[in-house]
């Protein structure tokens, strides 16, 4: 087995071990209540996109309801969400198009997926791993700090991320692999300070490595 490749799996084992229990943290009980709560969770906590998607789960509840409200109204019932006028758009047109060109059902590939406006990737994949049932690694702040932090990857850019993460993370664990990453973003990687002396990962993340034991390093890439 490649170095590489121990890495990664014991990173992996770990995680696992840790994380067994994580899920995703928006509530939901439909794909379209999904696609819904990932659209409005741009830039906002899951929290406070819960709290909002309470009542208004209870308001609209099929596409025809959000591609036929009215954009005003919409936009209040999601205004605590932040970015509510791009937010409300984005509902109202991913649902019109899921009414004219996929029957109303919020459709199940990728490439159907992203045909939706404000659909990116990313919140694609969320649907795909949380709603569908399917293996799919969205790549969110956190996964991209994480596995750039961890020495996995090697870019900033989330496409090339969810790339290299595809080829070495085994695709039965690609979906449980996000929910990890997540958590471990928040918990523990955090963006300003990581937690790192409190970390099970430190033995194999670059970033710890290099930042307090560089000979460590030095000997562990050569
Ligand atoms: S050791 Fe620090 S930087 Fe590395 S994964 Fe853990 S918290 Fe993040």
């Amino acid at each position: 087995m490649k170095k590489e490749d121990f890495k990664t799996k014991k990173i992996l084992e770990l995680m696992e071990k840790e994380y067994k229990d994580a899920g995703i943290e928006l509530d939901f009980k439909t794909p379209l209540q999904l696609l819904v709560a990932t659209i409005l969770s741009a830039q906002c906590t899951d929290e406070r996109v819960n709290q909002v998607t309470k009542s208004l789960f209870k308001k609209y509840k099929g596409a025809s309801d959000y591609a036929h409200a009215d954009l005003k109204e919409l936009e209040e019932d999601i205004r605590p969400t932040g970015f509510y006028k791009n937010k409300a758009k984005a509902l109202k047109n991913s649902c019109k198009k899921i009414l004219d060109d996929f029957k109303g059902k919020v459709p199940d590939s990728l490439e159907e997926l992203i045909t939706l406006p404000g659909v990116g990737r990313k919140t694609a994949n969320i649907v795909l791993g949380n709603a569908y049932g399917k293996q799919a690694i969205a790549v969110d702040t956190h996964v991209n700090r994480v596995s750039n932090r961890l020495g996995l990857v090697n870019s900033d850019d989330p496409d090339e991320i969810e790339r290299e993460l595809c080829k070495i993370i085994p695709e039965d664990k690609w979906t449980s692999a996000t929910h990890w990453f997540i958590h471990h973003g928040r918990r523990i990687c955090k963006a300003r300070k990581p937690l790192c002396n409190i970390c099970f990962l430190r033995d194999y993340s670059n970033y710890y490595l290099s930042k307090y034991t560089p000979d460590l390093l030095k000997k562990t890439l050569s």
